[in-house]
């Protein structure tokens, strides 16, 4: 049985591995998004269209496709990320595209490869259709599922020409307008080993560590106290890992705990660092150094925004739906954040079923995801 092109496309991209290969200096099957990126590239030029590899880092490319408008002092970002969560412990096989009871299986079905196609598809038919309002630019992006590298160089490369972006994401068709950040944080003590029989000759580095980890949990009940956002609730902050010591019969000279601090919009992961590191010395912890290893910044866009509007009437349109809505976790958007441009977070799919052991999207949910983003560029939204 043939099915629509967006089933078809968001198939072919299943079928392709492209599980992010994290901090791996070398990879093989199935990480890494060389080949899926080769594909979105080829798909395009077979479609007629311009595709560039925009390099990241060495195997790590995004794939850019860009069209002038007549207004081109204002550019519109369509995107969509191109790795997905890893497959240990899933209960089909990843990488088969079955299509069954109306629903497409497969690791990134969901998130976001069903995204991706919708997009891919809506971009190619209205640069093709010309008379473009404004510049339009496509971005498939690299490493999203874990440091959003292909967002962020793209943002540094090209952030100031954007004035909107829609990030696609399985939303369930909802006009997604704010998320937190997330400040990865390490808090390291150091001290001098000795033999554990004679520990008075040592300085254990674990006591003032463990001492500084249980102000933490009040740290973190305070955030919970604290006024938070209207739609957001309050930041969170959490010890998830310590690590200290090497051997069970030596002092140990170092400690590190790690901390994940989910900030609300305006508040940056450098200020948060600066916050707690100010916090630990008021209480007498000067020689606990306070890092931050990984930072991804809170968005936030003014519900009332001609992007924001414009999608809104296209999805009311579409499932009588057209209220905004909020999510817990980050995306490439965070990237953007800094740049004060409207962003929204959108797409077809169910987050519940992203990241899952049977990871599916609903065929229904990609037609839709398809004549949202179409409904969508049809328009000019640029008042
Ligand atoms: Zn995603």
């Amino acid at each position: 049985m043939a099915f629509s092109e967006v089933v078809e496309l968001a198939r072919a991209l299943v079928a392709i591995a492209s599980v992010s290969p994290q901090d791996r200096i070398q990879w093989s099957h199935p990480y890494g998004e060389e080949a899926i990126a080769q594909y979105v590239h080829d798909w395009f030029v077979r479609e007629g269209l311009n595709a560039e590899f925009w390099s990241v880092a060495p195997g790590r490319p995004n794939v850019v496709v860009q069209a002038e408008g007549q207004d081109r002092t204002k550019t519109l970002l369509l995107s969509a990320h191109l790795d997905t969560v890893d497959v240990q412990g899933m209960t089909i096989d990843p990488f088969d595209p079955v299509i069954k009871d109306g629903r497409l299986y497969g690791r990134g079905s969901c998130d976001t490869k069903g995204c991706l196609a919708a997009m891919m598809i809506a971009v190619r038919d209205r640069i093709r259709a010309g008379r473009l309002p404004h510049n339009i630019v496509f971005l498939a992006s690299c490493g999203e599922e874990h440091n959003m590298l292909g967002a962020r160089r793209f943002a540094v490369e090209r952030g100031d020409a954007i004035t909107g972006a829609i990030f696609g994401e399985p939303t369930g068709l909802s006009v997604v307008v704010a998320h937190k950040g997330v400040a990865r944080l390490t808090l390291s003590s150091s001290g001098r080993t000795a033999h554990s029989s004679a520990p008075h000759l040592g300085q254990n580095a674990i006591y003032p560590l463990a001492r500084a980890i249980s102000l933490l949990e009040q740290y973190g009940q305070s955030l919970s106290e604290a006024p938070g956002h209207q739609r957001l609730g309050c930041e969170t902050l959490t010890v998830t890992m310590v690590n200290g010591g090497q051997q069970a019969n030596v002092v140990p000279d170092s400690a590190t705990a790690w901390i994940d601090w989910r900030l609300l919009p305006g508040h940056s992961a450098a200020q948060g660092r600066d916050e707690l590191a100010e916090f630990l010395k008021q209480h007498g912890f000067s020689d606990i150094d306070v890092m931050f290893y990984n930072e991804y910044g809170a968005m936030e866009t003014d519900e009332d925004a001609p992007l924001v509007l414009q999608l809104r009437r296209t999805v009311e349109h579409l499932t009588g739906n057209s209220e905004t809505t909020v999510v817990p976790y980050a995306t490439d958007a965070s990237a953007f954040g800094g740049l004060g441009i409207a962003t929204v977070v959108f797409g077809p799919g169910d987050i519940r079923q992203a990241h899952t052991p049977d990871e599916f999207i609903e065929l229904k949910a990609l037609e839709q995801g398809l004549a949202a983003y179409s409904g969508f560029l049809a328009n000019a939204w640029f008042e």
